[in-house]
């Protein structure tokens, strides 16, 4: 067991991290307006930030899981838009992964190099009005019809939509197969029958636009069906173990920021004729703060060193998306108490790291559905 990270991967995020500071590190924690937003895309896409685990033959950098989260809690740390960051990870792991792994190759030859450049954007689309959590529930349908499939259904909560050139989706086209009834489709945002919803109002993760989709009837080739018929359920848990996996080492990087900040104000922030960091009340809470990341961090990178070896763990997995979202919720109200009523208000960006802690309990899967998991995992 080593503990050490190589010195490539340490020269990388040294690299990075120095980057995304020079071009995103001024970036408002969080913004609304789109054009900024696809302006912030292309910056992350120069960095490479779009095609981290994609082929290199194919444009992107070829990385593992563990790389990619390393490189993905650099950028989470360096770049306060967390919104983006979220945004972006969710694009490569989400979707291009399911890409990189089911599509043809011909598909896959033709789309990975975009989403890699950044040219493209993908947005999963899975979740509808009825079918969160139990997303073995799905109503949007599949019909096969000549060299294809019409596809018709509502997608209710998906990331990136508004500024996605395509979306990886899924519907049923076994009915009575249940679970084994699902495939996966890529989707592109100009088909026929394909509307996607204005963004919608949200708590945070402003940086990330969200939307619904909708399809009425949209023709589907069947090179655009990912993997094979009744593979869908499949699909989506092998995206979501990258997703759960790698997408939650931003808030990793989230949490160092913060964890670095709070010591700051602790050791310059004077009440009562002390620096407040030597109340042991303080003090102990910004410990606690770094023993929750500590511990989150050792999770993720375990589930990660396990996903390059072959033998991805779910239960590992789920442990690591709970510890690093539950530290991330208790790790964002903790700072507000240290930096007092200044943290609350928006300039300082204290604030808006909680809001965009909030939401990790709830996406990749609700921490409760992840608790079933890992009890599961240990033998209930
Ligand atoms: C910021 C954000 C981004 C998102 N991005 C996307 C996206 O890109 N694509 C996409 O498809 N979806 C996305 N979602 C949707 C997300 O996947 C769902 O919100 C999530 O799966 C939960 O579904 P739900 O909201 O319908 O909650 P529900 O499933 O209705 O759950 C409500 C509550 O009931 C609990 N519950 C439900 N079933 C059980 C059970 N069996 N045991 C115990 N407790 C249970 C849940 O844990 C939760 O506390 C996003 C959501 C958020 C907040």
């Amino acid at each position: 067991m080593d503990f050490d990270l190589t010195r490539e991967q340490r020269r990388r995020g040294e690299e990075l991290d120095a980057a995304v500071r020079e071009r995103l590190g001024d970036s408002r924690p969080s913004t609304s307006d789109e054009q900024v937003t696809r302006e912030r895309w292309r910056v992350a896409a120069e960095l490479g930030l779009t095609g981290l685990c994609l082929p290199a033959g194919l444009g992107g950098q070829g990385l593992g899981a563990l790389d990619t989260a390393l490189c993905l809690e650099t950028f989470g740390r360096a770049c306060p838009d967390t919104g983006l960051v979220f945004g972006v990870a969710a694009h490569l792991l989400a979707c291009a992964v399911a890409i990189r792994d089911f599509a043809t190759p011909e598909l896959a030859a033709r789309l990975l190099p975009g989403l890699a450049d950044g040219s493209l954007v993908a947005a999963n689309a899975i979740t509808e009005d009825e079918a969160g959590s139990d997303v073995a529930s799905l109503t949007a349908k599949a019909v096969p019809d000549g060299d294809g499939y019409l596809l018709t259904g509502e997608k209710s909560f998906a990331s990136n939509a508004p500024i996605a050139d395509l979306f990886v989706t899924y519907a049923v086209t076994e009915p009575a197969a249940g679970f084994l009834g699902t495939s996966g489709f890529v989707v592109g945002r100009d088909l026929p029958g394909v509307h996607i919803g204005p963004p919608m109002a949200k708590m945070g993760l402003h940086g990330c636009p969200a939307g619904r989709l909708t399809m009425s009837g949209t023709p589907v080739p069947a090179t655009h069906l990912l993997g094979e018929p009744g593979q869908g359920g499949a699909i989506f848990q092998h995206s979501m173990g990258w997703e759960r996996a790698c997408l939650f080492a931003i808030y990793l990087g989230l949490m160092a920021e913060q964890l670095d900040r709070c010591v700051r104000h602790a050791r310059s922030r004077r009440q009562f004729g002390r620096r407040i960091g030597e109340y042991q009340a303080v003090a102990h809470s910004i410990s606690a703060m770094r023993l929750r990341l500590e511990s989150a961090r050792l999770l993720l990178y375990r589930a990660c060193r396990h996903m390059d070896q072959g033998r991805a763990d779910v239960t590992e997995i789920s442990l690591a998306k709970v510890a690093v979202s539950e530290a991330a919720v208790a790790n964002g109200l903790a700072a507000m108490q240290v930096f007092g009523g200044s943290g609350y208000l928006t300039e300082t960006g204290i604030e808006a790291q909680l809001r965009d802690a909030l939401p990790s309990r709830v996406f990749s899967g609700t921490n409760e559905i992840h608790l079933s998991i890992v009890a599961r995992g240990t033998g209930l």
